[in-house]
């Protein structure tokens, strides 16, 4: 049967709103091709690929500053900076990507996929130091066949994964870690190696497959093929895209269960990880074979997950299993962290502004909640409705001793101690893009600057200065070194949260713009000049599971503020799995408030935004987070706890339900909260 691939797809046109130079994207899909033999000053797919809008920046372009950059020293400072000697059973001397006997598999690639990108960015010594030993034994492990990474197993020994190491998963996260090392230095022998690797996949692919070893990389392929079209953008060799097409060819066939089989509303049909890191590979391919199922498959694959385990902190009811949307179902802190870096990838290729706000949305809501202050204690599974935080088997598809939800460094499992670091850096390598017409874009939102080739070459600088998500204005200021004016397109993502954004040009309005759009200005700019952006946000509301409501003001969603005691429990029971000690936190405030049946004119009528000035270092704790809502809200006097967790959610609108009298509460953004209630009941 054929497929009819366009009736699942929003039109999109231009948009030419009668000023000269402005220009919209509709939805934010890219349009303005340069033609293939133009020659650009960032790499784009090199034919046949499909050449694209939007152009990935060499790590080391887009520094991070403000509050961006407290969260990036955090991590240093914290687990990501430290693992080695926090964790030195998997990340000591032993590991298997070092040459050790001790863990061959995941965890190593994993923690030095974040670690590397921070270290480049922070353009910290030590750090780089410490990768380097990772990066020099991965580059001399290659073989007189092409095979490179660890390639014997030992038997099993506790807390470790010491089997499996010619599995092809791990040497996945491992190329990705190598191109940032050759995007950060421009290593050769980088290029030496993946083309000697991915002759040895084409040859041994048909007879061990992408599940020889193990499911996983069936799943997660899509990251394998990225590498591969990347490197063909460098060497341009022919049988990369043969092996692009036999990857794809083995990949779990995301868009047939997307588009075919109702995947996504089966509870236990797949695992959240996979999910997490597999909804990308249509994209990916369909630079590959530009068809619009493939588009058309994510597209649907978003909208199914939304509607069938749909989450107010971005994302769905995954604990691993899909479970549904649930707010007391888990989810993973690897789904927070490789589905952002999905929608980095989506974006990289669509440049659809719904990705964008896809990946604010988990990056500062369900990331920053997830993690500890300190950057050294974080949950496996987080729930959205989470009131108490204890050692305490809860109703999760998979239960690891009951330890998943505690604050530790490796309660639950350690999947997430090792690959949680790679969130923050690359968020910050996705804020910017160069552009197919050599200008710059401005997708995602955060404090930063960019220093980058436009127009006819000359390097620029754009600072942009803001304290979004918690601030509405965004100012950009661009340093050139040159007298002379320099016409290049600068793009701005408008999300689509935002009714009517309002862009100014050095103090001069310059238009309103509606929101779900790429805006682009098309000027000669010199040195000093500013644009100011300005997002007007408004209280929103969303529906979710039982008609319970979130409330949600840009970006970010708010959570009710509850008061907790914070306990330390030594681990004697089980220290290998666990942890030695881990965080507990039991609400000493009423948490089960509904809020009142409003309307979105109502609600901004009378909850009242309140902003503190922001100190300037990490703004996700309760403490130091600048903004708050003042709401009303009624106790559920029947919503109690259940397994340690919050009761089933009264439904809503619930006429009738035994309500104590309606009295102030304090919501603040979910990213600053460990207890909370984002989904509420509504009276
Ligand atoms: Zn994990």
């Amino acid at each position: 049967m054929l497929f009819q691939k366009d009736h699942l797809l929003r039109k999109r046109s231009w948009f030419p709103v009668g000023m000269l130079g402005l220009v919209l994207l509709a939805g934010g899909m890219a349009r303005a091709q340069a033609p293939a033999t133009e020659a650009g000053l960032y790499r784009n797919n090199r034919a046949p690929l499909k050449s694209l809008q939007f152009l990935k920046l060499p790590i080391g372009a887009i520094a991070p500053e403000g509050w961006l950059k407290a969260m990036l020293v955090r991590q240093k400072k914290g687990a990501t900076g430290r693992l080695d000697q926090l964790y030195p059973l998997v990340m000591g001397k032993r590991n298997g990507w070092l040459g050790g006997d001790g863990d061959q598999w995941e965890r190593g690639p994993y923690w030095i996929d974040g670690l590397l990108p921070l270290a480049y960015l922070l353009r910290d010594q030590e750090l780089i130091a410490k990768v380097k030993p990772w990066v020099e034994w991965s580059l001399n492990s290659l073989q007189p066949d092409g095979y490179f990474g660890p390639a014997k197993d030992y038997p099993g020994e506790p807390g470790i994964q010491r089997n499996n190491s010619r599995d092809w998963w791990p040497k996945m996260v491992m190329l990705k870690v190598l191109q940032q090392y050759y995007s950060a230095t421009g290593d050769k022998r980088v290029i030496h190696l993946m083309s000697r690797y991915f002759r040895y996949q084409l040859k041994t692919l048909p007879a061990k497959p992408l599940d020889h070893w193990t499911f996983w990389a069936r799943y997660r392929a899509g990251d394998n093929l990225m590498v591969v079209l990347w490197l063909y953008n460098i060497t341009g060799e022919a049988f990369l895209l043969d092996l692009a097409d036999l990857i794809h060819k083995q990949t779990f066939d995301y868009t047939h269960a997307f588009l075919q089989t109702g995947l996504l509303k089966q509870p236990g049909s797949i695992h959240c990880v996979n999910l997490a890191q597999g909804i990308k590979e249509p994209v990916v391919y369909y630079q590959r074979k530009p068809e619009q199922s493939f588009l058309a498959a994510v597209d649907k694959g978003f909208d199914d997950l939304r509607k069938y385990n749909g989450l107010a902190n971005g994302l769905f009811g995954g604990d691993e299993a899909l479970h549904g949307n649930d707010p007391v179902f888990g989810s993973e802190l690897c789904t927070a962290v490789e589905m952002m870096f999905s929608l980095e990838s989506i974006l990289n290729v669509t440049g659809d502004v719904k990705y964008a706000d896809r990946l604010e949305k988990i990056a500062f809501n369900a990331l920053p909640a997830q993690i500890d202050a300190q950057f050294m204690n974080r949950q496996y599974y987080q729930q959205v409705n989470q009131v108490m935080i204890t050692r305490h088997a809860r109703n999760f598809s998979v239960d690891h001793d009951g330890a998943d939800i505690c604050f530790g460094l490796l309660t639950g499992y350690a999947c997430c101690t090792s690959n949680m670091h790679q969130g923050w850096p690359k968020f910050t390598q996705n804020l910017w893009y160069a552009t197919a017409d050599k200008g710059l874009a401005a997708l995602v939102y955060a404090p930063s600057a960019v220093t980058a080739k436009v127009a006819d070459g000359t390097e620029v600088t754009i600072k942009e200065q803001t304290g979004y998500p918690f601030d509405e204005r965004i100012r950009f200021t661009l340093e050139s070194g040159s007298k002379k004016a320099l016409p290049f397109p600068f793009y701005l993502r408008i999300p689509a949260w935002c009714d009517t954004a309002i862009v100014s040009i050095n103090g001069t309005h310059y238009g309103n713009i509606k929101g779900d759009t790429v805006l682009k200005i098309a000027r000669s700019w010199k040195n000093g000049d500013a644009v100011t952006l300005e997002l007007p946000m408004r209280i929103k509301k969303n529906t979710w599971q039982q008609n319970s409501v979130s409330i949600e003001r840009g970006p970010l969603t708010y959570a009710l503020k509850i008061g907790a005691e914070k306990k330390e429990v030594i681990n004697t029971k089980d220290p290998v799995a666990n942890g030695t000690s881990y965080f507990e936190l039991r609400p000493v405030t009423p948490w089960n408030y509904g809020l009142p049946n409003l309307s979105e004119a109502q609600l901004n009528e009378r909850f009242v935004v309140e902003k503190r000035s922001p100190g300037g270092g990490d703004p996700w704790t309760l403490s130091t987070v600048p903004i708050s809502i003042r709401a009303r809200g009624k106790r559920f006097l029947n919503w109690q706890l259940y397994h340690e967790s919050a009761g089933p959610l009264p439904y809503s609108v619930a006429y009738g339900s035994l309500l104590d009298k309606e009295e102030p509460v304090t919501l603040v953004p979910y990213g600053a909260t460990q207890l909370r209630i984002a989904q509420f009941p509504v009276y």
